[in-house]
């Protein structure tokens, strides 16, 4: 395994522990997530290359900002192989944007980037010629080949915490940048130490252009669902979150990057065009509900940052 991948391997099971902790979820959560299906994953050669795909074609966002998934028909859309085959596009996810407090854990703090280094990571972007895509985007340029902006990049946040809304967004905002919400609905607007945002917040940033995905109700495990889970953990959720933006909800997110066919079939029975995992290998059969991210740590300089994604994204693995 090369560093990456013992670090993203890492990282997975960091995250299930935190998020177990943070979010009084399944007490399963931890258990199930560290023998999660750890298969081989390719080995991503770190080197000097351009994290851009020069290759693609490059036009201005505003010609390919407002794709409708919806109309693309059925017999234009690739298959599984064709899909697997382009480029990846590069897809942070990031949880907390605030300082660092002296309680926060060293593993924790790998989920939480200091408002100074989330500036330094979107200056650096910005700087680097970079354009945020929403996943209308990346879904019509994965099954039709549909035109991007020069050198793409998504910009994900997980669970819904306020700092996302009252710091993240703030910042994104200077360089024009739009993100991916997945909310975790249990948690909507919950106060306390740390808070998550609460509906208005949820319409303002729809309203404002950013996507509002679906995070699951609880963050349970999706692979330990049976019967009436769905329901509660997908159907519901996605139901609260469009009477809330008054949009369809088509996106969804893993809680800890985990998933399985079974999931997979769930998400589509329910209309959802494309599922987020974290850092593993794209599943050849669903790579659509199989799409990659990485984290990017609290621990990273904008030029750490950069290297993993030029490591990670790198050609179609
Ligand atoms: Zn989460």
């Amino acid at each position: 395994m090369t560093y990456f991948n013992r670090r993203n391997l890492f990282l997975l099971t960091l995250l299930s522990v935190f998020s177990a902790t943070t979010f009084s979820c399944s007490s399963g959560s931890k258990a199930d997530s560290r023998q999660a299906d750890q298969t081989s994953t390719e080995s991503a050669d770190v080197k000097t290359v351009s994290a851009t795909d020069e290759d693609s074609k490059a036009t201005p966002a505003a010609q390919t900002s407002t794709v409708d998934p919806t109309t693309i028909p059925p017999g234009k859309k690739a298959d599984a192989a064709t899909i697997i085959a382009r480029q990846q596009v590069p897809i942070l996810c990031y949880h907390q944007v605030r300082n660092w407090r002296e309680k926060d854990s060293k593993t924790a703090r790998d989920y939480i980037v200091p408002l100074d280094l989330f500036r330094q990571q979107m200056k650096m972007l910005a700087d680097s010629g970079y354009h945020t895509i929403s996943p209308d985007q990346l879904y019509a340029y994965l099954t039709t080949g549909a035109a991007l902006p020069s050198k793409p990049i998504m910009l994900t946040f997980d669970d819904g915490d306020l700092d996302q809304y009252t710091d993240a967004v703030p910042i994104m905002n200077k360089h024009g940048f739009k993100g991916t919400f997945f909310i975790m609905t249990v948690a909507i607007g919950r106060r306390g130490k740390q808070p998550y945002m609460d509906k208005s917040q949820i319409k303002a940033l729809s309203d404002a252009g950013h996507t509002i995905g679906c995070h699951t109700w609880d963050h349970h495990n999706v692979k330990k669902y049976e019967g009436k889970d769905w329901v509660t953990q997908i159907e519901e959720p996605t139901k609260k979150l469009e009477e809330i933006t008054g949009k369809p909800v088509r996106y969804f997110a893993y809680p800890f990057g985990l998933w399985n066919y079974p999931a997979t079939q769930e998400l589509k029975k329910r209309n959802y065009l494309a599922a987020f995992q974290l850092a593993e290998k794209r599943d050849p059969q669903e790579p659509l509900y199989t799409v990659r991210r990485i984290i990017a740590s609290g621990y990273w300089s904008p030029k750490t940052l950069h290297n993993a994604m030029v490591a990670s994204f790198k050609g179609t693995k």
